[in-house]
């Protein structure tokens, strides 16, 4: 890989790499990249930097299959895939040339002063800077061989310049001149020396180029703006080019520091840096966001998710209202791996995540939260315009007469009445609930409504079951006075949270989404960042 035709290279390798099928992560260890040392260095403080630029130009569009991936997440992956060229060089004693013959070829080659040399003529002027060139080098200008001859020493001489250590480097203009001319503004005559090995390859001095001269050139780099990188997709109707970001030249400034572990850190995010800077300016500009979080922003928490990054669910689906109310065995089953989630679920703390958005709401931007989450975790951060769209876990409700009690207390009740229970432990799902799906449930006690008998409910809405109108009027309103909408951690699989990426969409409300994997929502999302929450956001705090 070359780094001066980075984009259209890059772009080449990564469809070779599809039709190869190595981008399958079951046969990603079969990618090897032939660096070329002098672009790709892989020794001393260099390496951090070379290993990050293979990961971001790679993994991101090319063969990570999702974020889990060793490929996306850890750039010592990469190491293991990159084969380092051993350059094999006769170098020679550098001594200082002088600049005049060199720069008198140059300007009797661009006669009419072009800046652009399209041919090394055979004119006396030229004839009379070769001579003094071969002076200059010890060789011989009458000789048959003379082009080749020069070409080749060029080359040696340009080779032996650009090393440093034990490789090949590319090295600046300035350092060039300065060690062969003597002088760092000496460019003209390093352009004079370019040409002496491109002279068999020019129409008046036309030989056969010596096998194996290596090439030289200058590259200008403009850092800013790298390239334009993309995804190619092997589509029905051919190759399909998309997810286009920019590379600005994040891989391409100073290198990391590898000691500190800065690498680690800064590799997992660096590749999001546009996604990241434009939802920055996306928040930016919009002064009343109507948010809407989902369970994704709590997992950093410790509280798992529903759905894996295709919005499948996990797991087999939570509890259903209508088994809840009509079979009691359903109930006892319920709150026995509720009461046993409880200890955990009970303790969770809220992240970056929720500090983010309390934030967001301390500087005025937030029109409303609207939460998919149950565990309040928001209120504890500090939000105080949120909407608890399906309830709240930390209150229990009776069906009946609607007294409601609060979670901790039914809890040290529950706990009381089934102290047998108590030391089952046992993985933790979403809403508090655990996994205890072989056990016998009849002899779990279940305690009723205190005023009325009533059956008790967590305060939460059950899959089955409606969100209260009241909640979805007062977000309604809210959206209404929302000038962009913001989605933090939900795939929106659920209607009651999608519903309102329906009405943002049909309103004209431009919409940002933040989420790991597909949502609902992705053909209504003006900007998507998949990235983990706490990490998208974290320039808020
Ligand atoms: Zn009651």
């Amino acid at each position: 890989m070359r780094g001066s035709a980075g984009t259209e290279v890059s772009f080449l390798i990564k469809s070779l790499l599809q039709r190869l099928g190595l981008d399958d992560p079951a046969k990603i260890h079969k990618l090897r990249i032939l660096a070329s040392s002098a672009s790709l260095p892989l020794d001393g403080e260099n390496e951090g930097h070379s290993l990050r630029y293979l990961r971001d130009l790679f993994a991101p569009y090319g063969t990570s299959q999702g974020p889990g991936d060793p490929s996306t997440q850890e750039p010592r992956f990469w190491r293991d895939c990159v084969v380092p060229g051993k350059p094999h060089l006769d170098q020679v004693p550098l001594a200082k040339l002088p600049r005049d013959p060199f720069e008198a070829l140059v300007t009797a080659s661009d006669a009419k002063n072009e800046g652009l040399i399209r041919n090394v003529p055979r004119t006396e002027q030229v004839e009379a800077a070769l001579a003094k060139i071969a002076a200059a080098l010890g060789l011989n200008s009458g000789d048959a061989e003379f082009v080749r001859n020069l070409s080749r020493r060029a080359a040696e001489i340009l080779t032996s310049a650009c090393i440093d250590g034990d490789n090949v480097r590319a090295t600046s203009i300035d350092r060039l001149a300065d060690k062969l001319f003597g002088d760092k503004g000496a460019a003209k005559a390093l352009r004079g020396l370019m040409l002496a090995r491109a002279l068999p390859e020019s129409a008046g001095h036309k030989a056969d180029t010596p096998v194996g001269l290596p090439p030289f050139r200058f590259h200008g780099l403009i850092r800013n703006v790298e390239g334009l990188f993309g995804s190619v997709d092997l589509g029905n109707a051919g190759i399909r080019v998309g997810d286009l970001t920019m590379e600005r030249g994040v891989s391409h400034g100073k290198p990391p520091s590898v000691s500190d572990g800065s690498l680690v850190k800064r590799a997992g995010t660096s590749y999001m840096q546009t996604d990241m800077e434009t939802l920055r300016t996306f928040i930016e500009r919009h002064q009343r966001l109507f948010i809407l979080t989902g369970a994704g922003c709590s997992t950093n928490s410790g509280i798992p998710d529903y759905r894996d990054i295709d919005g499948n669910w996990k797991r087999t689906q939570p509890v259903r209202f209508q088994a809840f109310m009509a079979d009691e065995l359903t109930r006892r089953r319920y709150w026995a791996r509720s009461m046993i989630g409880w200890r955990r679920f009970g303790q969770a703390l809220p992240n970056d995540a929720h500090r983010a958005l309390a934030q967001l709401e301390a500087i005025g931007q937030c029109q409303v939260l609207l939460t998919q989450n149950v565990d309040r975790l928001h209120q504890a951060a500090g939000s105080r315009e949120v909407i608890d769209l399906h309830g709240r876990l930390d209150l229990v409700r009776c069906v009946s007469c609607s007294t409601e009690r609060r979670r901790a207390d039914f809890q040290d009740e529950l706990v009381r009445l089934n102290a047998a229970w108590v030391e089952l432990e046992a993985a933790m799902l979403p809403d508090g609930d655990a996994d205890l799906d072989h056990l016998d449930f009849t002899g779990f006690a279940v305690p009723a409504c205190d005023a009325c008998g009533g059956v008790v409910k967590p305060d939460v809405v059950f899959f089955g079951e409606n969100v209260p109108r009241i909640h979805v009027d007062t977000a309604q309103a809210h959206l209404d006075r929302s000038d962009g909408m913001l989605i933090v951690g939900s795939s929106l699989m659920v209607y009651s949270g999608f519903r309102f990426a329906q009405a943002a969409a049909s309103r004209g409300i431009p919409i940002a989404a933040v989420n790991l994997g597909r949502t609902r929502a992705d053909s209504l999302l003006a900007l998507k960042v998949e990235e983990r929450c706490e990490a998208a956001l974290s320039f808020l705090l």
